[in-house]
This record gives C-alpha cells, structure tokens and sequence, in this order.
C-alpha cells in the first residue's frame, strides 16, 4: 500500500510493518530477544527481513539489493500502484537533497 515496493531486497518483509516504517535496517531500539522496542511481542522486521533473505529468489541479485540504501517513504505514494510507480521510474524520485552513495536512485 506504500505505492514503492521494496520486498524484493527484504526477503518479502515488509517494511511497513515497522512502527517508525524504517527502510535501511533496524533502529537502535531492537529488544535482546530480537523484538520490536514499540511492539515487544513483535519479531523486529529487519530481523525478520535478513533471515529471509537467503530464501530469495535468484540470490545472485535480489539479495545484494538488501544491503542497498533505500530512500525514505515517500508518503505521497501510499495507495497508488507500486507497478505503475515502477515503470514510470517515479519511485525512484527522491526528495530534494536526497542521494544515494551508489547513485541507483
Ligand atoms: S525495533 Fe525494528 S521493527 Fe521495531 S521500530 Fe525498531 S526497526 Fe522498527
């Protein structure tokens, strides 16, 4: 429903199921027993997200975009199509000021 899909890079984890929505790994709040700081009976999801990245498909490249740096929600985009925003390319558009070290978005 985030309109910019990340679940390839995250072992189908969604990352929305974050309370903070966090796209790049966990905050420092991540319980001893690997559970949300915000929801304690919760797994945290970047947990979650790495153990299930060795189940992706095609491991050669799925799984080098986890440890790719994801730009923020972009909340204008909750609701729309994911697909659509994929191919007009615009859920790469980042907000002003925003790059990525590699240049990928
Ligand atoms: S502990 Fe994990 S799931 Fe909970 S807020 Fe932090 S990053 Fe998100």
């Amino acid at each position: 429903m985030c309109g910019q899909c990340v679940l390839h890079s995250t072992g189908m984890t969604c990352p929305m199921t974050c309370p903070k929505t966090l796209r790049n790994g966990p905050c420092g709040g991540v319980r001893e027993n690997g559970n949300c700081e915000v929801i304690p009976d919760m797994q945290c999801v970047w947990l979650k997200a790495y153990d299930r990245k060795v189940f992706l498909p095609l491991p050669t490249v799925w799984k080098d975009h986890f440890n790719e740096l994801r730009p923020p929600v972009d909340m204008r985009l909750q609701g729309s199509s994911s697909w659509i925003n994929l191919v007009t390319k615009r859920d790469q558009q980042t907000p002003a000021g925003w790059s990525t070290t590699d240049g990928a978005h």
